[in-house]
């Protein structure tokens, strides 16, 4: 299996997906409870285990209701729907090492708009109240990580007996196949693309949501939605329409081109996403902290450039190579590597590498205003607890092992032409330090 070359070694894999099968499902469960029950105290729970132990976890963990099946299964149905029905421009993603180009229907912006009207429709007429979610948070978490689990499963057996397309196979390993995954772009039927459902319409648009249910629990609970909260609320809305607004883009990066669907990428989405990724806005559900409205100014407008700032660097990276590096780069001609590389079938092909721009400051530059900002919409959490700045922390190592795994797949994709790149470019993440 070709992709076996990008990912870590299989040591390293066995013992990622053992910490990721045994430390996350508590760590979700343990971060939900300190979010909502703990006052976001870090030392509160860990005195509480430390009191009651493991039979402690067991207690606190909540058992998943027909309530929380039920509001998966609600929400799952209509995104699934939307992803089939709404129109969209037909949208063709990047050729695959086996030749193969996947085409997909761009319509995420208009199921974005028609998620948060519905929820929002929802609310105000007083059909259905997302205090609901919010107050069934653990049992929702606690059925995710069961489903999701049962998901990877299905993924795992159908990449091995009904395989969509020649961009799947085995690595031999049962463990790196669940972990990895086997296929690149599995579908149920021509049109369903399960990676786009877990990974869009299932994760990234479960951030919308939830963002948008804490700053509802706040209101109803205290009558009025606190300057922090406003300042995470939108900053998260922001990043979560900019990502919906280049989701076309989105299918010619890492996790949709390059990394197979499973485990990793796969629970990640259905789990982590809605769960780790939402969590500051969580903590401030119970810590409505005022910021005054000079400070809750600065902040949103730092945090606004962040994420304008990352989506110019894909943008460039994107327009750049759909006109084939006939644009402009910050008014200018871009300089440019042709790099030449041989397929899995044997072709060789060629791809064009931006020197240039954003892409000249750094191999990875995008990922600095990425983490700014998610500091940017922790940040209004002020720093009386640690655990909202955990996203953070965990977004700067999972970028930072991130770009170590890409320059390991560019290098031993285009060879020379990367070492080229790395002489031309060689900072990989912060110009002129790392
Ligand atoms: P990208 O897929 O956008 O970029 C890496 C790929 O781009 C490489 O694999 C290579 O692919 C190509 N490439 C590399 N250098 C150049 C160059 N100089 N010129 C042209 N093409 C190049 O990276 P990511 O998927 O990591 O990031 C996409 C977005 O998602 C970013 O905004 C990132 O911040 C965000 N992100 C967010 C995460 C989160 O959890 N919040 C996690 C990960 C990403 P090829 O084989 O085509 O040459």
């Amino acid at each position: 299996m070709a992709e076996s070359k990008t990912v870590h070694s299989p040591l390293l894999t066995y013992f990622s997906v053992l910490s990721l099968l045994t430390l996350c499902p508590p760590f979700v469960i343990l971060l939900w409870y300190t979010m909502v029950h703990a006052d976001g105290s870090v030392s509160q729970t860990f005195d509480y285990l430390k009191q009651h132990g493991l039979k402690g976890l067991i207690d606190i963990w909540p058992r998943p209701t027909a309530t929380a099946w039920k509001i998966i299964a609600c929400y799952s149905a209509f995104e699934a729907a939307l992803q089939l029905l709404l129109p969209g421009k037909r949208v063709e993603g990047p050729l695959t090492t086996m030749g193969n180009r996947p085409v997909y229907k761009a319509n995420g912006m208009a199921a974005y708009v028609v998620t948060l009207v519905t929820y929002l429709g929802l609310w105000w007429f007083g059909i259905f109240n997302p205090t609901v979610v919010y107050d069934h948070l653990g049992e929702i978490f606690s059925a995710l990580i069961f489903g999701s689990f049962v998901f990877c499963i299905f993924l795992y057996i159908k990449g091995h007996v009904a395989p969509s397309s020649t961009d799947s196979g085995s690595s031999g390993n049962v463990i790196i196949d669940f972990y990895w995954g086997m296929e690149l772009y599995p579908r149920i039927g021509k049109h369903f693309d399960i990676k786009v459902f877990t990974n869009c319409r299932f994760g990234m648009m479960s951030w919308a949501v939830l963002a948008v249910t804490y700053c509802i629990k706040q209101y109803e609970v205290n009558g009025r939605v606190a300057d922090s909260m406003l300042v995470n609320t939108v900053l998260m809305l922001v990043y979560v329409t900019k990502f919906f607004w280049w989701e076309a883009g989105y299918w010619s990066t890492m996790d949709i081109a390059h990394d197979r669907a499973g485990f990793y990428i796969c629970w990640g989405c259905l789990v982590w996403v809605p769960s780790i990724y939402t969590s500051p806005g969580m903590y401030l559900v119970n810590h409505p902290v005022n910021l005054g409205t000079q400070l809750a100014l600065y902040i949103l407008v730092a945090g606004i450039l962040c994420i304008y700032t990352n989506y110019d660097c894909d943008r460039q990276r994107q327009e750049f190579r759909r006109t084939n590096g006939k644009c402009l780069v910050w008014g200018k001609a871009p300089s440019k590597i042709v790099a030449s590389y041989t397929t899995t079938s044997g072709e060789t092909k060629s791809s064009l590498l931006l020197t240039s721009g954003w892409w000249g400051l750094s191999r990875h530059f995008h990922y600095v205003p990425e983490i700014l900002s998610a500091f940017f919409w922790t940040v209004p959490a002020l720093f009386n607890h640690f655990l909202p700045f955990f996203y953070v922390i965990f977004l700067t190592i999972l970028l930072f092992d991130r770009a170590k795994r890409d320059d390991d797949r560019c290098r031993s994709k285009y060879g020379k032409y990367w070492k080229l790149y790395c002489e031309k470019v060689p900072y990989r993440i912060i110009p002129g330090i790392y």
